[in-house]
């Protein structure tokens, strides 16, 4: 409108004015031209040439004045709009010239008309373009972002099936394609939360259970205290300190507050001595564990998570391991990547089952839930991975054991 208001002050209401300036600027240049060349002798031919533009008079002085002939003679402007300067010129001869310059505007209102014309018919074809322009955005951008915005309402009130329809531009549809994820993600937390506190309470209550049972029979029963009783109370203790732990673990990983200290260090000095202190504990049960390393490994990693990873491993070893108590670490180095496979003998896991054992609180057998871990070391060793960008797997046959292993790039020392 700003624009179109623009054309039409300088096309419509100044343009006379614009003219008239014009046309004296132009006189005012021809008067010059004449004076500077008054005693030339193609003065003629400049005259000739300037009367393309304008009528010009030229008289002795004597004569009497009297507007240019053609333009009195002309029916068509009988009181024609002009503008006129007469001029004296004298010549080096001493003869004395007089000019009138007379130069017509009246033409003028006749290009006005038709630029309003113009204008109004500009006007119409741009209102009518604006027009269908606006209902071309409104059809592709704020309808869309209106549904969208319904939808995200529908979202803030939990309702997390909800789906977003962005439909038109590229821009609308990857926001939906965003908020779809979003909305995915959210619904997933949500299943979390619910699973969490499903499993931390059972896994809370059983234990605690136990332990109140055995307490009050203690209690009732001072005398008949035995070793059992008690390390019943001290077994199901354990449990709920590692259960507490490893959720406090994996929610600081998960929620990414948890800072990675990496450091290089030599991951194989680092493992051997994590298996020799593990060898000492677990040998008056029968197991034996053998690590093989042909050359030290450095990694650029946070050594007390990798340590971590690695004993949630090596425990799983043993805990799954059946009549063969042999567990060996295998570390072995190739294309700039360490990998450390913990490899056991024992019961082997159903292919089935192999996708979701890293799941948080994927027990396989979970009718065995009171019997065996937390459900989370796994997830615990994936999420640390993950954070340190390292490749992690396993490699099973049922009855035959079971080979867990991660691999991280290796770092110069
Ligand atoms: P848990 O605390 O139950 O051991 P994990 O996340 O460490 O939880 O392991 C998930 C499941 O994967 C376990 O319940 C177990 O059935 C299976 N699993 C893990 N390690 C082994 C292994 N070395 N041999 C056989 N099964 C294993």
């Amino acid at each position: 409108m700003l624009f179109l208001f623009m054309l039409w002050l300088f096309q419509t209401v100044f343009l006379t004015d614009m003219y008239k300036l014009v046309r004296t600027m132009e006189m005012e240049k021809a008067i010059n031209l004449v004076e500077t060349s008054i005693d030339d002798e193609d003065l003629d031919i400049i005259i000739l040439g300037l009367e393309q533009h304008m009528e010009i008079l030229v008289r002795p002085t004597s004569q009497y004045r009297q507007p240019p002939e053609q333009v009195l003679l002309n029916p068509k402007f009988t009181q024609p709009e002009a503008i006129t300067r007469t001029k004296m010129f004298t010549k080096e001869d001493g003869t004395v010239l007089s000019m009138t310059f007379y130069a017509v505007i009246t033409p003028v209102n006749a290009t006005v008309s038709t630029l309003q014309l113009q204008m109004f018919m500009i006007v119409c074809i741009m209102i009518l373009f604006a027009v269908v322009l606006a209902m071309i955005i409104a059809s592709h951008i704020a309808k869309p972002i209106e549904r969208l915005n319904q939808s995200a309402k529908v979202l803030a009130t939990g309702q997390y099936d909800v789906q977003f329809q962005g439909r038109g531009f590229l821009e609308i549809k990857e926001l939906s394609d965003t908020l779809n994820t979003a909305a995915e993600e959210l619904s997933k937390v949500e299943t979390l939360r619910r699973e969490l506190l499903a499993n931390v309470s059972h896994d809370l209550r059983t234990p605690l259970a136990l332990i109140y049972s055995y307490a009050e029979m203690m209690h009732d029963f001072p005398r008949e205290i035995t070793s059992e009783q008690t390390q019943t109370i001290m077994n199901e203790a354990q449990r709920l300190t590692k259960l507490v732990g490893d959720v406090l673990d994996l929610a600081s990983l998960e929620s990414g507050t948890m800072e990675l200290c990496k450091g290089t260090y030599n991951l194989t000095q680092s493992l051997r001595s994590s298996v020799e202190r593990t060898g000492e504990l677990v040998k008056h049960d029968g197991f034996t564990i053998s690590m093989e390393a042909d050359e030290d490994a450095y990694v650029r990693a946070d050594e007390i998570k990798i340590t971590q990873a690695f004993y949630n491993l090596l425990l799983n070893a043993i805990h799954y391991s059946n009549e063969e108590k042999h567990i060996t670490i295998r570390q072995s180095v190739q294309d700039g990547y360490v990998t450390i496979a913990v490899i056991d003998q024992g019961a082997g896991i159903l292919e089935d089952y192999l996708p979701y054992i890293w799941d948080r609180y994927y027990k396989v057998g979970k009718q065995r839930r009171h019997v065996t871990g937390t459900g989370l070391g796994l997830s615990i060793v994936r999420k640390i991975l993950e954070l340190h960008d390292g490749r992690y797997g396993v490699v099973t046959a049922l009855g035959l054991g079971s080979t867990f292993w991660f691999s991280l790039e290796q770092a110069d020392m």
